[in-house]
């Protein structure tokens, strides 16, 4: 069975398609503009339990990871639609004004007008398919192609805090119940934040020359610039930033970077930079949290990862769905 990047590979080997490889399609709107346009399938018991969210949570989740998919392309969100299948145990309840309560809370934050969308009833499980599109300027849509030997690699926030909270919930703990530190990593995965002003910053200053959206987790992701651009990367162990809280989780060294490293879903940005750019990054972006892990090589699709004395190759892990 070929896995789902595999898949998607393969498919896209065998149409010829030239508009999939990244986090959103780029189609050409006019003369000065570029439309961005993303799809995310949202399946009950293969990305969320309902046992263990609200349906707030969901239309949430459902609009965000969409918009981190805009953002990921350095444009500004600007219309989305929304598509659910629910089963008829939920149809009489309260689920579905939940759901689109949250998700209208927040198209109103990031400003996105909603545009269409479909509903149909399913056997027993809840279905959601978000689709979000927004605008950049001409040509200026960063890809994942655009790395080159040299370019430093950040991330804006800590890593780890989504997978973490998948644990937790995997382990039995619930929302309602939580500890503060619990719930604080339970809503990373529950409840994620979409980087959209620092995507829409970067599409302006043109600073990074390439970057995706952290949703199957850094090694992954990482390889995913590295196979688009066909260049290799070092990371730094010691500069991984962490999530804080993960230290309540495990005292353990290597499950801390295992989670930092091969945990999805935390929604930040990877982005690689032309040190000849940096000054930007200094000047423009003081007020960000990002971090400096690593630099791209010249070793196509090898990513090494480098701790005191010693270097190993990391392996892309990819997200792993409960
Ligand atoms: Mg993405």
């Amino acid at each position: 069975m070929p896995t789902e990047f595999e898949f998607i590979e393969n498919l896209r080997k065998k149409f010829a398609l030239k508009r999939i490889g990244d986090d959103c399609a780029v189609l050409p709107k006019d003369s000065k503009t570029d439309l961005v346009i993303t799809t995310d399938l949202l399946v009950e018991d293969v990305d969320f339990r309902l046992a263990w969210t609200t349906p707030e949570l969901i239309g949430n989740k459902a609009l965000s990871v969409s918009l981190s998919d805009i953002a990921a392309m350095g444009a500004r969100p600007v219309w989305a639609m929304i598509s659910i299948g629910i089963p008829e145990k939920l149809w009489d309840t309260d689920f579905l004004d939940m759901f689109y309560q949250e998700w209208f809370i927040v198209s109103k934050k990031f400003d996105v007008e909603i545009v269409g969308g479909d509903i149909s009833k399913t056997p027993d499980r809840v279905v959601v398919d978000s689709i979000v599109a927004g605008e950049v300027a001409k040509g200026e849509a960063i890809l994942r192609s655009g790395a080159r030997p040299g370019d430093l690699i950040f991330v804006t926030g800590e890593l780890g805090g989504a997978a973490s909270g998948l644990k937790l919930l995997e382990g039995g703990v619930r929302l309602e119940s939580a500890k503060s530190w619990q719930k604080t990593l339970i809503y990373k995965q529950l409840n994620p934040t979409p980087q959209v002003k620092t995507g829409i910053q970067f599409g302006e200053s043109q600073m990074p020359s390439a970057m995706i959206d952290l949703s199957d987790g850094l090694s992954s992701d990482l390889a995913h610039i590295c196979r688009e651009s066909r260049v290799g990367a070092r990371v730094f162990v010691d500069k991984v930033p962490i999530h804080k809280k993960i230290n309540s989780l495990t005292k353990s060294r290597d499950e801390k970077l295992d989670l930092a490293l091969n945990g999805g879903e935390d929604f930040e940005l990877l982005f690689t930079v032309d040190p000849k750019k940096i000054f930007v990054l200094e000047k423009e972006h003081q007020n960000f949290p990002f971090h400096h892990i690593g630099e791209i090589t010249a070793n196509a699709e090898i990513i090494e990862l480098i701790s005191t004395g010693k270097t190993a190759i990391l392996e892309p892990k990819g997200y792993r769905h409960f």
